[in-house]
């Protein structure tokens, strides 16, 4: 049962960002503060830190144990010698995000529905992440680019629906986030504006009034999906962010990615499931690892993701259950998993 208090003083506006300056970066303090020994888990984490750097905020490491390597929100941010090996079938771009790049930063696969890379940053470097090879520094809506990004999407009339995604969007300031929001809102034929973030759960202060209140101005319905993969994600901070969210009147869904040695367990999954529930959250998807270099390691194969999943539908209603999916390059939407 996740606790739930009133929110009251809300408003700590700014805070996030100093939570932010302070993530920790360096394998070596991470490994100090979890005590974990050094000789067994620096070398490779240095090695493999230099491909996709480390980047974990503070208040998401005290959701850890300390010492225990095999933590699941640990392996989820402890950058290993596994990584640096060569795993044939995985790639650089494993979804094809390039060739459905229409502007720089604008993605669309899917009828109806275009993407927007608003920022390459954010709080937290999961290291199987299939965006971890993507050329932001050439490829976000930011600066010049929005201009060119809002155009193109004023002109689609076939579109309904925009998702801020990155990178976090929620790493972008609220003046820039009011901004977005406030040109989409021109739009008529946009009818919804839809927010992929996993800030809620890694850096939960980032949910302050002002936020709130951007969100609560937008003309669009504003639907916000979080990531977030194990119950011990979601602590007291991460519950009142969320309850913020849902008395403003965000709808909220969660995605999360089916990771060995993180959630590959029904269990776990259930627990999560109705965790996020008690915080108003509906599970939306639970997608399959895409085959990105340097996390075949976090790899379940379809077959035992089929029995975990199985295992899962049984436990849980109905409306609590995510749907298996894993993205296809090409095709015109996510593709269920035969169950
Ligand atoms: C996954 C994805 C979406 C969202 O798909 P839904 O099924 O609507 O959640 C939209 N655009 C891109 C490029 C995606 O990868
Ligand atoms: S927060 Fe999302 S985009 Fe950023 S590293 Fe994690 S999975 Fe990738």
């Amino acid at each position: 049962m996740i606790p739930r208090t009133r929110p009251q003083d809300t408003d700590r506006q700014g805070d996030w960002r100093q939570e932010l300056r302070q993530a920790i970066t360096e394998p070596e303090e991470l490994l100090q503060i979890l005590r974990l020994p050094k000789s067994r888990w620096l070398a490779g984490a240095r090695q493999a830190a230099r491909q996709f750097s480390l980047k974990v905020p503070r208040s998401f490491v005290t959701r850890m144990t300390p010492g225990d390597p095999q933590d699941p929100l640990l392996r989820q941010v402890l950058p290993l010698a596994d990584e640096t090996y060569h795993v044939d079938g995985c790639h650089q771009d494993p979804v094809e995000d390039t060739a459905s790049t229409c502007e720089p930063g604008l993605i669309q696969k899917y009828a109806g529905r275009t993407l927007m890379i608003t920022t390459g940053a954010c709080a937290i470097h999961c290291r199987y992440c299939f965006r971890r090879h993507f050329p932001y520094s050439r490829s976000h809506t930011g600066g010049r680019n929005l201009d060119r990004a809002l155009s193109a999407i004023q002109v689609d009339t076939s579109l309904s629906e925009v998702i801020l995604s990155g990178g976090d969007p929620l790493m972008l300031d609220d003046q820039q986030l009011a901004n977005i929001l406030s040109q989409i809102d021109r739009f008529p034929h946009i009818e919804r504006i839809r927010i992929h973030t996993r800030l809620p759960v890694v850096l939960p202060a980032r949910i302050d009034h002002s936020f709130v209140t951007i969100l609560d101005k937008a003309k669009k319905t504003v639907t916000l999906v979080i990531h977030c993969n194990h119950p011990n994600e979601i602590n007291n901070e991460v519950s009142l962010a969320l309850s913020m969210l849902h008395n403003a009147g965000i709808r909220l869904y969660n995605q999360s990615v089916l990771l060995r040695g993180v959630n590959n367990h029904a269990g776990t999954l259930v627990q999560l499931c109705k965790d996020l529930f008690e915080c108003h959250v509906q599970p939306y998807y639970l997608h399959l690892l895409d085959p990105v270099q340097g996390a075949a390691h976090f790899d379940v194969p379809e077959q035992e993701a089929i029995t975990i999943y199985r295992e899962t539908k049984k436990q849980l209603p109905g409306y609590l259950l995510p749907q298996l999916v894993r993205e296809i390059p090409g095709e015109s939407a996510k593709t269920a998993i035969n169950v």
